[in-house]
């Protein structure tokens, strides 16, 4: 059943597993090839969304991927996010009811803001997933409309989801620091987890520190910088694969720059949930828990930090528009 991979302790004393997969992006006919493939090498995490709009497919490699490893759904930690348009407390039971259905699962692991931008709801008859763009058909409404939702109404919604055993633990991704203190003044139940970009282009460290501090998890997403943006159109010139610093220590220690990059992550305290679609990466992927980077690689990596952020709602809300 593949090998035993670490995990990361939390202040709610879940214990999460290091290595998850990614799910954005991950074409329907493929989707569910990959996470039962992921789960039969050993992955023992999934990353789903509602906005990545494949989670029936995740669902059916997540049950294909326990049966042919033999597991049981308790050896699988499993995430979703609630989407911008269901942050209303009367959205938030149904949205999370409907990723369930989807994954065709009875609880969550974990389930997480996915932004901290609450959108006008969009009926799931209407469209599903609703994305940025309120509706694309209508010219007069080509665009993101706002609707005011205190994010403090939302965290009590999912602690009721808690409450009622649909999910186990809470969490919020694309939370500055700001947001984060805010959200432990008055959370009954604590985040477990902040789920962030983060790779040798935009470190964070500060943030990080504050989670270490509140025994906040702290997931890294797009691992690899651009690789993900760039077909968005969202280039900005920084390319983490062909990286000189990056390409020189992945030469010293016989490893690819990906694994370089997962590596200082994972020395880092973070959990890393890297994506793809084919299975020579998933094995790449998985093995950076039996190989260390030494301490003048981290520097010279730290070094390396920009600022350079791709995932910038503040970003979509001036290219989208906002109403
Ligand atoms: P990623 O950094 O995992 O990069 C994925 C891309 O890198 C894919 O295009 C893939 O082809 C390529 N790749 C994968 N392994 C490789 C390897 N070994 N060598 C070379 N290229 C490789 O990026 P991501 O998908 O942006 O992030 C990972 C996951 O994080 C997502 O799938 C999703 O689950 C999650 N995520 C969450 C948010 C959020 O707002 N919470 C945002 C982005 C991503």
């Amino acid at each position: 059943t593949g090998p035993s991979l670490p995990l990361v302790p939390s202040a709610t004393s879940a214990k999460f597993p290091q290595l998850g997969l990614g799910t954005w992006k991950a074409p329907k006919g493929v989707a569910s090839k990959i996470v039962a493939k992921a789960i039969e090498l050993g992955y023992r995490a999934i990353d789903c969304a509602c906005d990545y709009g494949n989670e029936q497919e995740v669902g059916e490699g997540i049950r294909n991927g326990l049966k042919a490893a033999q597991l049981d759904r308790e050896s699988l930690f499993v995430t979703s996010k609630l989407w911008n348009t269901y942050h209303k407390p009367e959205h938030v039971r149904p949205a999370c009811m409907k990723t369930l259905s989807d994954l065709g699962l009875d609880y969550l692991d974990l389930y997480m803001i996915h932004f901290p931008i609450s959108l006008k709801f969009v009926p799931f008859e209407k469209r599903y997933p609703p994305e940025w763009v309120h509706d694309p058909e209508d010219p007069e409404n080509a665009t993101m409309r706002m609707e005011k939702v205190p994010l403090q109404d939302t965290w009590r919604a999912l602690e009721a989801l808690v409450d009622e055993g649909l999910i186990r633990h809470v969490g919020v991704c694309n939370f500055p620091y700001a947001l984060l203190e805010d959200l432990l003044t008055y959370s009954r139940i604590r985040p477990s987890v902040l789920q962030i970009e983060l790779h040798p282009y935009l470190q964070q460290p500060r943030l990080l520190q504050f989670c270490k501090r509140e025994k906040i998890v702290v997931t890294a997403f797009s691992s690899f910088g651009a690789t993900s943006y760039k077909e968005l159109g969202m280039d900005r010139g920084h390319n983490l694969f062909e990286d000189d610093c990056m390409k020189h220590i992945a030469r010293k220690h016989g490893k690819s720059v990906a694994q370089v990059a997962l590596r200082w992550a994972v020395q880092r305290g973070t959990a890393i949930i890297p994506k793809t679609s084919k299975v020579e990466r998933l094995v790449e992927n998985m093995s950076v828990f039996d190989w260390e980077l030494g301490e003048e690689d981290m520097k010279a990596i730290g070094a390396l930090d920009r600022g350079l952020r791709y995932n910038d709602p503040g970003e979509f809300c001036v290219s989208l528009g906002m109403g």
